[in-house]
């Protein structure tokens, strides 16, 4: 008799407590069968954090999993219900239209993170849409979300990429492709809203238990978890869109479903990093009244925790008048953290280690400046630490010959004589946050652009390995530290839908 080989796990080890504990909040769903699924991409550093077998998920097999076509054993997967503000309109049904989560696992560092396809067919929740995502969009994300990652910012992240063999229909037709990506969770702002908005407090509180388990398990002994629940998703936002706004990172469609309670950036569609500095710039086409535009993101992060505040009202107190009180103190409270966290970072990237009076206005002066001349952002913070070694050329170079660039200069130098650290600690210090690569929009373009013109992934892979390390320079990747020589002029950026 001969023992039938057990089926391959690939290393995945599933672990459901999504599907376990929340029935009601999904529909159990199957993917899309793809044509002929072909891996573009895995992440095998991601992978092995995992603890999957990332040889064997290289192999055919691997991209018939990636693609949604054969389950892993254990794999659970499922479309989650969730609504959302969506450019301040509410949607009270949005849903997993085009995703499916495969499961969780647990990783080498003892954390659960949930395993998504994105683009993975229709669902319950497709509505008019197809369920489909053009490769496009799908190495965007891959990019961008690794480049957060890199960056040091909390994000999702992509563990691989199939083309999937089917065109799908955009404006034209597009190679279609599957996002698999793993986060601290899919639970968004616009899940509790799905739940509040039908009334339904059972689900709500359901949902909050788990969450607080999940995510913020010390909030259990809490005297009042569920406003210890807001204050936590709060704080993790406030410090998410300070880090955004460091980098000169935009969101582009933070919509309330968009919005990880985890503090995760998620859902990466018209983002984009800004080259020249500017608060009011917009790249997303769909954005015509600039409500996403990078210096409004900390005014809409707090509005969106408002609606979350809103789902969560009848959990904080029976009296509503007291929940609301004090819940409006947790959403007062948000721009205080976020400037705290806002000014601790800028003046890191200054070069100065403790904040002291007068330094936000020291950085608002630079800001100030380099919104004037068109600076680039990235490269001005990059050159502060050569000027703190005596070279001052490169920054000069972004501001021309400029009397109130030369007295902020001297204001700067001035309040840099009141730190304790020598001049060659303090510039790499300030090399090891400021970086010199970031996803410069036109480089993105091109990478994509030769995977999908020209099946030529070169570019994509080149530009990933640039953006793996964004504080160090290094020979040949020169010109990844420049924005296009036309500026930015004019550059939009699509959903991608
Ligand atoms: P997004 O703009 O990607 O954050 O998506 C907003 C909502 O639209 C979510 O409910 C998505 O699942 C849904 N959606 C986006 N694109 C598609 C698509 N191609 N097919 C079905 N649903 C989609
Ligand atoms: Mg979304």
């Amino acid at each position: 008799m001969t023992i039938p080989a057990p089926a391959p796990t690939f290393g995945f080890n599933f672990d459901n407590t999504y599907a376990r504990d929340l029935e009601g909040l999904y529909i159990e769903w199957q993917a899309a069968l793809a044509p002929t699924p072909k891996l573009v991409k895995l992440n095998r550093a991601l992978a092995d954090e995992l603890k999957l077998d990332a040889d064997a998920l290289t192999s055919p097999a691997g991209a018939a999993i990636f693609a949604g076509n054969v389950l892993p054993v254990g794999a659970k997967p499922l479309a989650q219900a969730y609504a959302g503000h969506q450019f301040g309109g509410f949607s009270p049904q949005l849903g997993d239209g085009r995703a499916l989560l495969l499961g969780e696992v647990i990783d080498r560092h003892g954390q659960r993170r949930d395993i998504q396809f994105k683009g993975s067919g229709r669902t319950p929740f497709s509505r008019g849409g197809d369920g489909k995502a053009a490769l496009g969009p799908v190495l965007r994300e891959y990019i961008i979300g690794e480049a957060m990652y890199a960056l040091g910012i909390p994000t999702t992240r992509a563990l691989a990429a199939v083309a999937t063999g089917e065109a799908v229909q955009r404006e034209t037709r597009l190679p279609g492709a599957v996002l698999t990506r793993v986060a601290a969770s899919h639970i968004r702002v616009g899940t509790f809203q799905f739940f509040a908005a039908r009334s339904d407090i059972t689900k709500v509180r359901q949902l909050a238990d788990y969450a607080i388990a999940r995510h913020y398990p010390a909030l259990q002994q809490a005297a009042n978890p569920y406003l210890a629940f807001l204050q936590a998703v709060s704080n993790a936002q406030a410090a998410l869109i300070a880090q955004w706004m460091l980098v000169g990172f935009i969101h582009g469609v933070m919509n309330t479903d968009n919005m990880a309670i985890s503090g995760e950036t998620i859902d990466y569609g018209p983002c984009a990093f800004i080259d020249s500095y500017d608060p009011n710039t917009v790249f997303s086409s769909i954005d015509t009244h600039g409500r996403y535009a990078y210096g409004n993101q900390p005014t809409m992060a707090r509005w969106n925790l408002a609606r979350l505040a809103e789902a969560l009202l009848p959990l904080i107190d029976p009296d509503s008048d007291q929940a609301v009180k004090l819940a409006t103190e947790v959403i007062t409270n948000f721009a205080e953290h976020y400037s705290s966290h806002w000014l601790n970072g800028m003046c890191a990237k200054l070069g100065l280690s403790h904040p002291e009076a007068g330094d936000l206005a020291l950085a608002e002066g630079l800001l100030g400046m380099m919104h004037k001349q068109t600076a680039d952002y990235t490269q001005v913070f990059r050159a502060l630490a050569d000027a703190v070694l005596g070279n001052e050329d490169v920054l000069w170079a972004q501001f021309g010959d400029n009397a109130s660039f030369d007295r902020w200069l001297q204001q700067w130098q001035a309040r840099l004589t009141r730190e304790p650290r020598d001049p060659a600690a303090r510039a790499q210090a300030m090399n090891s946050i400021n970086p010199i690569y970031i996803p410069r929009n036109h480089q993105v373009e091109a990478a994509l652009d030769a995977a999908i013109t020209h099946a030529d992934l070169a570019p994509f892979e080149t530009l990933l390995e640039v953006l793996a390390q964004p504080f160090t320079p290094r020979a040949g990747f020169e010109a990844y530290a420049t924005p296009a020589s036309d500026g930015n002029a004019g550059y939009r950026t699509f959903c991608g839908t």
